[in-house]
């Protein structure tokens, strides 16, 4: 059973659509840029995600660009020669192909419960959720593979079932598991809140924390495991360090800026880390004229709007409104103009200029390891904070948590009044 607190399972591989008309929109791949594999497990699952069309191989002019001296190098002449330490953003100067989601990033999320079998199930007291993608038409599901069974495997100790379950919650609403009480010989005993009340969503004979935020109190994710909370697993989690980033979603007249490039890591520049040119992703391309730009910004520049904007105000997480996310946006594509002051024409005008807030875009310290269990309860914890902060760790670190939880499961029969799902 996943528990999922947005509409979709996307989490930082995230996109974010902005209606135009009735028939158009915007998009931009405004979390994760694109995903790349170094490890034979994580390529020989995202080549089999791109056989089955849930990823497409990004074959954009990609490299590096210098903000000093306004050079760009494609990646092919770069790949091999950085320092093991800076291989470009998200190690996009690694040898092996670049993959984005096929029509946004999200669809490598959303599509693997398809593909897996897994049903998706919105909250009950919801009108039937709305689709993600009503423009964009998603890969038709695929039966269920074996293979898939590794992706997410606590699928197999779940025999009296063919497919999992997976509980989201429709757009714009938020359903996130707010407490887990484990009562021993019994499992977890969950309980979900929807902002409009609580509900006890039964006993569950293991748990997977997927974020770090499950551990961290008074962040949106937080789980009150009580005692647990403070058990070596969960203060290993807590103590990886969070590297923030902004990232700008801009949507300009197509031309207006000519840069001879669609993604590169930039180098000599204090704001911005990486730019991508959204629509040369495949499954993106536009016919209106309109381009769409995404930026991210360095670690330092995301530390300095925090200080001037902090998360927390007395003690309480503060949301940013509409009108500071287009005022950091505007600094960020200040920055954005002088550094691609070559390949721009006067001072064009975005249609649509937003910064999105990504107060942890990655773990500053993975504990570098696979996955964390405390298996005397029954628990895993899996994600990025584990072996590397990227699309890559969060992939091999979620399928040794289904396999640790799996195993577990497989050696000590559930009690009968514990449901067989984690
Ligand atoms: C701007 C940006 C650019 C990036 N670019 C790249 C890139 O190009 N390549 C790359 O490899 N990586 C990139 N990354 C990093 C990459 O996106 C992450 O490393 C990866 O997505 C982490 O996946 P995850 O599953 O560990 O965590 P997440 O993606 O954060 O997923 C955690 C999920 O758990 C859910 N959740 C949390 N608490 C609860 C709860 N209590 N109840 C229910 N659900 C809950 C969350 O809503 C979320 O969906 C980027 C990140 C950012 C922010």
């Amino acid at each position: 059973m996943t528990w999922g607190r947005e509409g979709q399972a996307r989490g930082r591989a995230s996109s974010r659509e902005v209606s135009l008309s009735a028939f158009n929109y915007l998009q931009f791949d405004h979390g994760c840029q694109f995903i790349t594999a170094s490890t034979p497990v994580a390529l020989e699952q995202i080549r089999d995600w791109e056989r089955r069309g849930f990823l497409k191989h990004w074959k954009g002019r990609l490299g590096t660009y210098d903000a000093a001296t306004c050079a760009f190098k494609d990646r092919t002449e770069e790949c091999g020669t950085g320092t093991p330490d800076d291989q470009g953003f998200c190690n996009i100067l690694c040898k092996g192909d670049i993959y984005v989601g096929s029509y946004c990033m999200v669809d490598a999320c959303s599509a693997m419960y398809q593909l897996i079998g897994i049903e998706v199930k919105w909250d009950e007291r919801m009108e039937h959720g709305q689709v993600c993608h009503e423009t964009s038409a998603l890969p038709a599901p695929v039966q269920p593979a074996l293979s898939y069974n590794q992706a997410l495997s606590v699928r197999r100790v779940s025999p009296a079932a063919t497919s999992g379950q997976a509980h989201l919650c429709p757009n714009g609403l938020r359903m996130q598991v707010t407490s887990a009480a484990w009562q021993p010989g019994h499992g977890w005993e969950l309980t979900t809140e929807t902002g409009r009340g609580q509900k006890r969503r039964g006993q569950h004979s293991s748990l997977i924390l997927a974020d770090q935020m499950n551990v961290r109190k008074g962040s949106h994710g937080y789980v009150d495991m009580q005692a647990h909370n403070f058990c070596a697993l969960a203060e290993r989690v807590r103590a990886v360090k969070r590297s923030p980033r902004y990232s700008l979603m801009l949507a300009l007249k197509q031309g207006a800026i000519r840069a001879p490039f669609d993604g590169v890591t930039v180098r000599n520049s204090s704001i911005i880390e990486w730019i991508s040119r959204d629509t040369s992703k495949p499954g993106r391309e536009r016919t209106d004229g309109v381009e769409c730009w995404v930026a991210v910004t360095t670690e330092a520049f995301a530390q300095e709007v925090i200080s001037e904007m902090p998360l927390f105000y007395n003690g309480e997480y503060v949301p940013q409104t509409k009108e500071v996310l287009m005022d950091i946006g505007s600094r960020i594509w200040d920055a954005l103009k002088t550094i691609l002051q070559p390949f721009i024409e006067g001072n064009p005008e975005p249609t649509y200029l937003r910064a999105q807030r990504w107060a942890s875009a990655f773990k500053a310290d993975p504990l570098g390891g696979p996955c964390m269990t405390e298996l005397g309860l029954r628990m895993a914890a899996c994600g990025d904070f584990c072996l590397s902060s990227s699309a890559e760790g969060a992939i091999l670190s979620g399928i040794a948590a289904a396999e640790a939880i799996a195993e577990l499961i497989s050696q000590q029969s559930p009690t009968p009044t514990a449901q067989r799902a984690s």
